[in-house]
């Protein structure tokens, strides 16, 4: 018999049992009801909690997340699992890009939040407490924004907690994208939990608005072989995968509003130094330059030809 049985709000599944729910908690004084799977397997074993739509229009993630909610077997479940399949809710109908249009800040800036802080804030402190926390084992599904083409990686973040960061690395590796990144992204999810002593990933895969297939796969592919990995569901343990590890995540960002216009594709190898694209104004006249800062990958590139001063151009993996 399990040890330990999930539960939030009124959801409390038996050991054996999934129920899909909504709890229900206050943003700003207004109920926000977040729909999940609590799962509690017949047997014991970890917590693994997956969460997608943190950023509410990177389609291939939500849909993953949403396949593997109702697709996970309570009865073969060894540990238990929490799915969430789009925390940013109000982000979701919006189709807004980056951010929560509740306060218009970007959840995955944020967490571990802040109860008495703003819309966002007050989201990532309900989650991280409620759901995050209860992780052994943590995945945070991304990829491409509406405006952002990708090549599909995965990311995880050196804490100094060597246990820690050494298991983070063997989940990433597990999963099976061949682009390993180790990073910080300040007050995102993965590097929250981290500094938590839960070990967590982020991974990314599809964009622009797109949702193949194959995008899809990735996610649910690599949530199947960690699973196996973590001996949660019956089978083999994954074959490795040969991936190149990539020990810095060098994002350029616009200094101008104007036109963006990229000189390189994603996954394309770049050299310090080279010419990655240009900002222009309406006439054409070159406003930046974006160079890029080290030998390495494109990992991600904006795609939108409008471009705000300070949005993300693109990012190199070195
Ligand atoms: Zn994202």
């Amino acid at each position: 018999m399990p040890t330990k049985l999930l539960q939030i709000g009124l959801l409390a599944p038996q050991p054996g049992q999934k129920q899909f729910g909504a709890p229900e908690f206050s943003v700003e004084g207004r109920p926000y009801r977040l729909p999940m799977w609590v799962v509690n397997g017949s047997t014991d074993g970890p917590t693994l909690v997956v969460t997608g739509g943190v950023h509410a229009a990177e389609y291939a993630s939500i849909a993953a997340a949403l396949e593997l909610g109702r697709s996970l077997d309570p009865n073969t479940l060894r540990g238990r699992a929490i799915v969430v399949p789009v925390v940013n809710l109000p982000a979701f109908p919006a189709r807004s890009i980056y951010v929560c249009p509740l306060d218009g800040r970007n959840l995955n800036r944020v967490f571990p939040g802040d109860p008495n802080g703003s819309a966002s804030e007050q989201i990532a402190a309900w989650v991280f407490r409620h759901v995050i926390a209860q992780a052994d084992y943590y995945v945070d599904l991304h990829g491409g924004d509406l405006i952002e083409a990708l090549v599909p990686f995965t990311i995880f973040f050196r804490s100094g907690h060597d246990r820690v960061d050494q298991v983070s690395l063997e989940m990433a590796k597990a999963f099976g994208i061949p682009y390993l990144v180790s990073s910080e992204t300040p007050g995102s999810t993965f590097s929250a939990a981290t500094r938590a002593g839960i070990p967590s990933i982020l991974t990314e895969s599809g964009g622009q608005g797109i949702w193949t297939r194959e995008d899809v796969a990735l996610h649910t592919n690599g949530l199947d072989r960690l699973m196996r990995h973590l001996n949660m569901i019956p089978g083999q343990a994954p074959a490795p995968v040969p991936c190149t590890l990539l020990e810095r995540f060098l994002w350029l960002r616009s200094e101008h509003e104007g036109f963006w216009y990229p000189a390189v594709a994603v996954g394309e190898r770049v050299a310090i130094g080279q010419d990655l694209g240009r900002v222009t104004d309406c006439e054409g006249h070159v406003l930046q330059t974006a160079v890029s800062p080290a030998d390495g990958h494109v990992l991600f590139i904006v795609s939108s030809l409008a471009i705000n001063r300070t949005d993300p151009l693109l990012a190199v993996g070195a």
